[in-house]
């Protein structure tokens, strides 16, 4: 009996699991669907990267010799999600039973295993851990450290290893990826691409169908093909990787990108694979010019932070994403949406959003969930603008980032502690409080950073949950060792800033 074999827009790899297991008479199901393009307002250039990236997928697939059914957006017989396009693709083959990669979403999973056709998830090996493997390392830890899993897939995968040892005599050169970045006007941008036919038409369909959606579908520059990530790997290697560690945690006004590698989108879709890019990039440093902090900077994110968020993700259940331990109700305030602001890194961070659909990771920690934190926004809203406003947002590796590491609501499986700073912080690693209508030094007084009295705000009503940890134990010595009116002048300018953002007055 035929099956219909089910790939989704961020399994976008020739090697997929649901795929491999395809035997001659199965029928490839493809499906644009407005429930997983409308689940949230997903950024313009996200829906054209995944709808043009799934179109020239379906074409190699095509090529291949695979049968295969696509439902595009504007199909009028187009069901509208993934399980009414399977029922309807099955009803018209005569399909019995349905074989798909396991989704990264908890929603999709649901879906897929509620529905009434047979289905059979197999496991989505295109990561260097398998969720087993996670869950055995996890098991019986009092706590889930990146550190200490990311050494253990150093050790599996002997990406810069020396026999048992870590290359270099370290395993992390983290201290050393810590500069502020300079202008620089010969820095190499990543790697652009003319769209073509499948994408033309792919950008006239979503300007014409989620044109309202936040963000800026225009200029579009993604890869949307394999060949096309493998040229970006390759750029990215050569131009950008030796200089990737120093100016790792920069952030530059007129430099949106610095040496980050826009890899993300390609690795989440499915185009490029962990191993073949660290494998490239363990090369480079091989070959001589990538100094060793850049190429243990650059691993440490994949095999490290990428599978150690997706391992939590799964191991922690379907309610992960809804977590909110610190009991944060604030709704998100409207300038995460392009509203007013007189705060220059959030007025940075945001339009860069709206016009490249990315921002790197610190502009997202530091500055936008930074402030979300501080301002005490539900998590569940943050959720949802990370999701939305992020080419490579995908819930797997999402939600971790979001609602565990920047936002401290799953109540430190992700993080030890909370991601929070003052201005000091964006001042030391940027160049966007020169030119800020605000005083990053003042504490108190009309032109103070909002940055500063809100951290005092937060540790301040959070001390019981802070003040035992032995990583915030200075912080909270500096605020006893204040002066108590100094203390109450800090916090009541916090309440005036909160007080602003509920009334939507500009801040
Ligand atoms: C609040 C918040 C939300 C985030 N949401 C996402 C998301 O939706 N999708 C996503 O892929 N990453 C997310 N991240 C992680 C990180 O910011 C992005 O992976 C990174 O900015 C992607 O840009 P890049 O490819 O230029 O990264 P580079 O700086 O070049 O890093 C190289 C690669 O390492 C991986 N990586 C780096 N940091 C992380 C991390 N913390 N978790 C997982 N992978 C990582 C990415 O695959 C990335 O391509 C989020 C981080 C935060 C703080
Ligand atoms: S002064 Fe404060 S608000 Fe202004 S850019 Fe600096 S950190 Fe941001």
């Amino acid at each position: 009996m035929v099956r219909l074999i089910l790939v989704l827009g961020d399994q976008l790899s020739h090697d997929l699991t649901a795929l491999r297991a395809a035997e001659p008479g199965d029928v490839v199901v493809m499906a644009e669907v407005a429930d997983e393009a409308g689940y949230v307002q997903h950024h313009p250039k996200k829906i054209a990267l995944v709808f043009s990236a799934m179109r020239h997928f379906a074409e190699e697939l095509r090529e291949a010799g695979r049968d295969l059914l696509y439902t595009r957006s504007d199909d009028p017989g187009n069901a509208g999600s993934i399980m009414s396009e399977l029922i309807r693709r099955a009803e018209e083959t005569g399909a019995g039973e349905v074989i798909a990669t396991r989704p990264g979403e908890w929603r999709l999973i649901a879906a897929l295993e509620d529905g009434p056709l047979k289905v059979t998830l197999l496991p989505d090996d295109r990561f260097v851990c398998s969720l087993e493997e996670f869950d055995a390392w996890a098991e019986g830890r009092k706590e889930l450290r990146m550190e200490w899993f990311y050494r253990e897939m150093r050790r599996k995968t002997g990406l810069m290893m020396d026999g048992d040892k870590p290359a270099g005599g370290k395993w992390n050169y983290d201290h050393d990826n810590r500069k502020r970045a300079e202008p620089d006007m010969f820095r190499a941008k990543p790697m652009q691409f003319t769209p073509d036919d499948i994408t033309q038409e792919v950008l006239d369909v979503v300007e014409a169908r989620f044109g309202d959606n936040f963000g800026e579908l225009h200029p579009f520059w993604f890869g949307v093909t394999r060949r096309q990530a493998l040229r970006a790997l390759d750029h990215f290697v050569k131009y950008s990787l030796p200089g990737f560690g120093d100016v790792q945690d920069a952030m530059l006004r007129d430099d949106r990108f610095l040496n980050h590698s826009l890899l993300s989108i390609y690795l989440n879709l499915g185009l490029l694979g962990p191993l073949e890019v660290c494998e490239r990039v363990e090369k480079a440093w091989q070959a001589g010019g990538v100094p060793i902090n850049a190429a243990e900077g650059f691993i440490r994110q994949i095999i490290g932070w990428r599978e150690f968020v997706r391992g939590v993700y799964f191991r922690e259940g379907p309610d992960y994403a809804q977590r909110n331990a610190l009991n944060h109700q604030r709704k998100l305030p409207a300038l995460y949406w392009g509203g007013e602001t007189n705060m220059a890194c959030l007025r940075a961070a945001v339009d860069q959003t709206r016009e490249e659909a990315y921002a790197h990771h610190i502009q997202r920690l530091m500055v936008t969930g930074n402030f979300a934190l501080l301002a005490g926004v539900n998590p569940a809203e943050v959720h949802e603008w990370y999701l939305a406003v992020y080419a490579d947002a995908f819930e797997w590796v999402e939600a971790p980032n979001t609602v565990g590491m920047s936002q401290f609501a799953d109540g430190g499986v992700v993080g030890s502690k909370p991601y929070v700073s003052s201005g000091n912080y964006i001042n030391k690693m940027s160049d966007y409080c020169v030119g800020c209508s605000h005083d990053v030094k003042a504490r108190t007084g009309p032109k103070a950073c909002p940055f500063n009295p809100l951290y005092w705000h937060f540790l301040n009503r959070h001390r019981d949950r802070f003040a035992k940890n032995p990583r915030m134990a200075n912080i909270y010595r500096t605020w006893e060792r204040m002066k108590a009116v100094e203390q109450s002048r800090i916090l009541k300018e916090a309440e005036a800033i909160l007080d602003r953002l509920s009334t939507e007055e500009v801040v």
